[in-house]
């Protein structure tokens, strides 16, 4: 039986860029409700011993069939799609902090490769803003480690997709960019919903 990851901080700890209506909703509803039916799709099958990763390589191929249109229209099958949203969910909570003072904890060796790699910090984050208020839909944006060097990427996925099927990167941030992450407050306006989110990212997730 998979399990809800506890949050890191109280539920309001995130205010006022998140608030607690959203992480009621967010993290009481839609994380909750990923987990309690990838606990139904799992049950009494071959991948109910195997890890969240497994499952999502594994199950990452499966053609979508049956029910899957009521979660994920074209993009896996439910159990690829719940697996992979339980997934992106815990990166999500876990980008981020509540501790004074937030936004900071970068270290010097994660300012340097992020300076390598886009030029600046700002230029970090205008590239994130750039990614997620071009995508189409739903999904996530995500920082990825190269795996093997040190050297960031910045991936997006639609749906449920996840960086995880790919034997290439690791992901270590994430935003998430689906309307229920950011409505209550924010809106239509996703692209202040992902530049409040910088106060209160969680650098030491990068370093
Ligand atoms: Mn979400």
């Amino acid at each position: 039986m998979f399990e809800l990851m506890k949050l890191p901080y109280a539920q309001d700890a995130l205010e006022p860029v998140i608030s607690k209506e959203t992480i009621s909703y967010h993290y009481g509803k839609h994380h909750q409700g990923y987990v309690d039916n990838l606990n139904k799709l799992v049950k009494d099958t071959a991948y109910e011993d195997m890890t969240l990763e497994e499952i999502i390589k594994e199950s990452a191929l499966d053609k979508p069939q049956g029910t899957n249109e009521q979660y994920c229209p074209g993009r896996g099958s439910p159990l690829f799609c719940n697996a992979a949203q339980v997934h992106n969910h815990n990166l999500y909570w876990e980008s981020f902090r509540a501790e004074e003072p937030v936004g900071t904890g970068m270290t010097e060796k994660t300012e340097s490769i992020i300076n390598k790699q886009w030029g600046s910090v700002d230029r970090l984050k205008t590239s994130i803003k750039t990614a997620a208020t071009k995508l189409f839909g739903s999904g996530w944006v995500f920082v990825c480690k190269l795996d093997g060097e040190d050297a960031f990427q910045i991936r997006t996925t639609h749906d449920a997709g996840t960086p995880l099927t790919s034997d290439s990167v690791t992901p270590l941030l994430v935003f998430d960019v689906w309307e229920h992450a950011y409505y209550l407050q924010y809106k239509n306006d996703r692209a202040e919903y992902i530049d409040q989110l910088w106060s209160i990212i969680n650098w030491d997730k990068l370093a």
